[in-house]
């Protein structure tokens, strides 16, 4: 590792970390963009997460609901990279992890909750669309599984989703307000898998900078931030993510 960034590692007080997809690819969850992508291998699936198809369209809902009754987050183990970040916390390192990921492995791995800042929500969770009454994912698969192929929210009738933010979602105005002001307070941010290609996530690397933090970008891909990065990476995440935060902490 560059002799640069174990500095600011070790310098660092607090640290920010963003999330994507790739930081869960080495536990079973696969990306959206990558190549072997969820949108790259099948571009009709963007459908399924698209707010306006999905309110209009009930098979469109009929195919979410096997879709999350699928997913591997029900069976993903965190792998050293999220473990990393937990030992991070643990060192008084961290400021907060800021993930696009739904799948709640940061979580399970053990970092605080109340540092973890979901930006897209939770697969674990079901909300109402009109009275944003939420039920847990696990209770709604059930009665799926029972015979229902579009269950509706049990109080209002209302139609129902995943606790996830689809294309055409607005993100909630206080996750997002948390995940600025950990970007803007921070005096290393990390973007950890991500193709920094979704806004307003990817903006917090510009916040981070902007506030005076250095940016280190730790991506297979080129991401469209390489450029404003102190640093870029292109070792595997669960690999390097470990030698990182042992910098950080004196390990
Ligand atoms: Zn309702």
């Amino acid at each position: 590792m560059h002799e640069r960034i174990e500095g600011w590692l070790r310098k660092a007080r607090a640290i920010t970390v963003l999330t994507g997809a790739g930081i869960s690819t080495d536990s079973g969850i696969p990306d959206f963009r990558g190549p072997q992508g969820v949108w790259t291998q099948n571009p009709e699936a963007q459908r399924l997460f698209t707010l306006d198809a999905y309110l209009a369209d009930p098979r469109v809902r009929q195919q979410a609901w096997l879709f999350r009754r699928d997913h591997p987050a029900w069976h993903a183990r965190p792998n050293a990279g999220h473990y990393a970040l937990v030992d991070l916390e643990r060192a008084g390192k961290l400021l907060a992890i800021v993930t696009q990921n739904i799948d709640e492995l940061h979580q399970r791995a053990g970092s605080s909750p109340d540092r973890v800042i979901e930006l897209h929500g939770t697969i674990f969770w079901v909300e109402c669309l009109s009275c944003w009454r939420r039920t847990p994912m696990r209770d709604v698969l059930a009665r799926v599984e029972a015979g229902e192929p579009d269950p509706e929210c049990l109080h209002c009738g209302g139609i129902q989703k995943a606790a996830t933010i689809s294309f055409g979602q607005a993100l909630r105005p206080e996750v997002l307000e948390a995940a600025y002001q950990a970007a803007r307070e921070c005096d290393l941010f990390l973007a950890v898998g991500t193709s920094l290609q979704v806004q307003p996530a990817a903006s917090l690397c510009q916040v981070a900078v902007d506030h005076g933090a250095r940016l280190v970008v730790i991506n297979a891909e080129p991401t469209p931030y390489d450029v404003i990065a102190d640093a870029v990476i292109r070792e595997p995440i669960s690999a390097v993510l470990p030698k990182l935060v042992a910098v950080a902490t004196g390990a």
